[in-house]
């Protein structure tokens, strides 16, 4: 009997491995911006073109790669944050996986431009559907752009599936939003088709928040605070009078990384009990900070739900924390949260 079973090509294997991390624009914008923040950046610069179903660039200031390095950031597979499988659980960064410049690259026109602080020149790739087109020394500053044009050029199907640029913008500016809150200590700007969309300052928390949300914003945030033996929390929730009926302002971050966790939120939503008007939903800025053996974040490629040991303790003391707050600012007024 003849034997029927091969292993895939690479460029074969990315693509399928696109699939499931590049669902649209804001995915790429995401593996990007985690990148640069992986790379130590300070600052960090998003430029969109039509949504970004036309471009896509992350310009940052980070630690930049070597020319190897370069090259074999394209290779499925290859990272430079874990080395063993315990490492797993000891992540102190966004990636780990060694996947995302690898599935971009199979979908999209890619070039990379990188140099690192003490080298001379850096270096330039031109990558089509994992196709290294060229590799060159350039003039670059010290850092990485990496431009993503033409998403989904060579899976037609895909790039029909995507929606109006409206509905894509909207996803582009809720990763950006994010990522931007997960990390005031570090200058991001947008550009959105040749305008400036936003340009945030290192600055505190509160601050982070205001300058994304509007000055308005300021006057409805409680602070939260709870530091105990498994878990730290910290940021803010809108107060009760200030909610709306769409769903809008809710962010949830476990160690820096936005996460969406329907029973953790509940724990949120549930210290506002009758608190609330019916139909009615509370924004939160809120950070949660465990030890990292203590989740597990590698359960699905886009690396946005995560399992923890003990959910049931971090649900109540969630609640009680956003609740002991909610309790303060009902008795106190208001100008006490203000100082
Ligand atoms: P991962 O982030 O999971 O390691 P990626 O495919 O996103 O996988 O990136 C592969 C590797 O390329 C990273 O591990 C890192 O070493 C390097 N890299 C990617 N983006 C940058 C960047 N902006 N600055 C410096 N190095 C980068
Ligand atoms: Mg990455």
């Amino acid at each position: 009997m003849a034997d029927i079973i091969q292993l895939l090509p690479d460029h074969v294997a990315n693509q399928i491995a696109a699939g499931e991390v590049v669902q649209r624009p804001a995915s790429v914008v995401k593996e990007l911006l985690e990148n640069a923040i992986d790379a130590n950046a300070s600052v960090i610069k998003l430029i969109i073109k039509d949504a970004g179903k036309t471009l896509v660039q992350v310009i940052d200031n980070g630690k930049g790669m070597s020319t190897t390095d370069a090259r074999l950031s394209f290779e499925r597979h290859a990272t430079s944050k874990i080395r063993t499988a315990d490492d797993l659980f000891h992540l102190n960064t966004k990636g780990f996986r060694g996947e995302a410049l690898a599935s971009i690259a199979a979908i999209a026109h890619v070039e990379l431009k990188t140099k690192q602080e003490n080298d001379e020149v850096g270096n330039s790739i031109v990558i089509e559907g994992s196709t290294i087109v060229s590799q060159e020394v350039v003039v670059t500053p010290k850092g990485t752009s990496i431009s993503v044009k033409n998403l989904f050029f060579n899976i037609p199907a895909r790039r029909n599936f995507l929606k109006s640029n409206t509905v894509e913008l909207r996803h582009v500016f809720d990763e950006f939003h994010r990522v931007a809150l997960a990390h005031p200590s570090i200058s991001f700007a947008m550009y959105n088709n040749g305008s400036e969309a936003f340009n945030l300052p290192i600055s505190n928390y509160r601050q982070r928040i205001v300058n994304i949300f509007g000055n308005k914003t300021n006057e409805k945030l409680v602070p939260v605070e709870e530091d105990t033996e498994v878990l730290k929390i910290s940021g803010f929730v809108g107060k009760p009078e200030y909610a709306k009926k769409t769903r809008g302002e809710q962010y949830f971050f476990v160690n820096d990384r936005f996460i969406k966790s329907p029973y953790l939120n509940h724990a949120i939503s549930s210290a506002f009990e009758g608190l609330l008007k019916s139909g009615n939903h509370p924004s939160y800025f809120l950070n949660l900070t465990v030890n990292p053996e203590t989740i597990d974040i590698n359960i699905h490629p886009t690396k946005t739900e995560i399992k923890f040991d003990d959910e049931h303790t971090l649900y109540a003391l969630l609640r009680s924390a956003v609740k002991h707050s909610l309790g303060q600012f009902n008795i106190a007024p208001v100008l006490d949260f203000e100082r």
